[in-house]
């Protein structure tokens, strides 16, 4: 193989193929250098593999870890509208889902991948597999070492060869340790951290969150419409609204992982609590009326007679349980405080975070390379001349949404348009 270039792109995930592309298209000789037996193996994974991977609203609002003022001056340098120009000219048709989200018209990630691939294969631009970059020298040209190691599932073969690159710039797009199953590594921060550049430890965000209470380990399976607040010292530091999944652990679904990022920074300051509305949609007291007729008019007939169709018949028993409530009791004779009780924790369900499941189960890291060291507009280093850092490895992480794989683009397309400059 060559083993000279112009470019060489650390990372074949989603900000390393957008910055293939636009390099390659630029004219420059570009190598992309992925690990994984296949390139964008992450991004398959995405959108519960419809890849939602951009959305109708894109601003700086959306985003953590970097200052509004950066990322104004990223979306200035390519505008939102850019990165969907570059996927319908790329020939992927898109269709607009819940809050603004975009989705390839197929609802397959397989397809954004797909239009990736076969632009770099139609083009001058190559792409090396199961090749692990293990160093990156720089100096007149970067010297990158690289390993030839075997598939991920593959625990029993040998890394392979030695192999040595050199090439004039270097885009680092080698994402962040989430997803360790499919390639998440930390590997990006160590080859950031040889090269000089400041990288702030890194936490799972957008990740599902354990709890104390034993309680949820009988609604495990258990998926509703909920507003979920989260307090800590009695001050509300997120919220969210949407579907909520309880878990033999806790809690996920994008309600409770909307919240994550807040509630375990929060937690490294003191008590957290989540509480979640099981009925938002109805006001205190209209629950309350509501549950009040129901408890008179089934006076004599079971808790469970009450319960039924109510409302999930899981949640029923355990809120009942944790209300006082007996199950097979008349409702005639309930106590009176038993279904206050009840009313109240409907509305109020409150739990106590002790944690997340960590970055096998986070969609994206906090954490990562400092921005202040990049340009905002190009994703070039500050430090290493000829070096660019871009994606998940930048500790700039956003909501859920479509905004990270966004940003993903964003920052490999515009680092790879500024590589190929001479
Ligand atoms: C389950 C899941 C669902 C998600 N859903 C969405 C969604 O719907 N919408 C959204 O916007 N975001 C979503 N995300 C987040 C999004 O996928 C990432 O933010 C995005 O992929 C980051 O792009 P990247 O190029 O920085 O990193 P990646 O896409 O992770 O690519 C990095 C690549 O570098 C390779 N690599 C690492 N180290 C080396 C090395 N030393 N040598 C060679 N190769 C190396 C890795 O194998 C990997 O292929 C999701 C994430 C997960 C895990």
């Amino acid at each position: 193989m060559e083993n000279n270039f112009d470019v060489i792109i650390v990372g074949g995930g989603a900000s390393g193929l957008a910055a293939a592309v636009e390099a390659a298209r630029a004219g420059a000789s570009v190598l992309v250098l992925e690990k994984n037996h296949v390139p964008g193996r992450k991004i398959l994974s995405t959108g519960s593999g419809k890849c939602n991977f951009s959305n109708l609203e894109i601003g700086p609002s959306f985003y953590h870890g970097a200052p509004a003022a950066f990322l104004k001056k990223t979306f200035a340098a390519l505008p939102p509208a850019a990165v969907l120009a570059f996927f319908d000219g790329l020939g992927l048709l898109r269709t607009e889902g819940e809050d603004g989200r975009f989705f390839p018209r197929s609802m397959k990630a397989q397809d954004v991948v797909g239009v990736l691939i076969n632009e770099l294969a139609a083009g001058t631009a190559r792409v090396s597999t199961l090749t692990e970059v293990v160093a990156i020298k720089p100096g007149s040209v970067f010297t990158v070492e690289a390993c030839r190691v075997p598939p991920q599932w593959d625990k029993k073969s040998p890394r392979g060869e030695k192999l040595v690159f050199t090439a004039g710039k270097v885009i680092l797009a080698a994402g962040s340790p989430c997803y360790p199953q499919i390639g998440g590594t930390s590997a990006g921060y160590a080859l950031l951290r040889g090269l000089g550049h400041t990288v702030s430890p890194a936490s799972p965000a957008l990740v599902p969150l354990k709890v104390r209470e034993p309680f949820v380990a009988e609604l495990d399976g258990v998926r509703l419409q909920a507003a979920l607040r989260v307090t800590a010292g009695g001050r509300t530091v997120a919220q969210a609204r949407g579907e909520l999944l309880f878990t033999s652990y806790g809690l996920s679904g994008p309600a409770a992982i909307n919240v994550s990022r807040a509630a375990l920074a929060a937690l490294g300051e003191g008590e957290v609590f989540a509480e979640a509305d099981l009925f938002p949609d109805t006001t205190e007291g209209a629950l309350f009326r509501l549950l009040s007729e129901r408890a008179a008019r089934f006076a004599d007939r079971p808790f469970c007679h009450f319960a039924a169709g109510l409302h999930n018949d899981k949640l029923m028993k355990v809120l009942a349980c944790l209300a006082g409530a007996q199950w097979q009791a008349l409702c005639g004779r309930l106590e009176p405080e038993a279904l206050d009780k009840f009313a109240a924790l409907l509305k109020c369900l409150p739990m106590q975070i002790k944690g997340s499941t960590g970055f096998e189960d986070a969609m994206v890291a906090a954490g990562g390379c400092a921005p202040g060291e990049v340009n905002p507009a190009t994703f070039a280093s500050k430090k290493v001349k000829g070096l660019y850092v871009t994606g998940e490895l930048l500790d700039i992480d956003g909501d859920s949404g479509g905004y990270n794989l966004h940003l993903a683009w964003t920052s490999g397309m515009l680092a790879g348009r500024d590589a190929a400059k001479h």
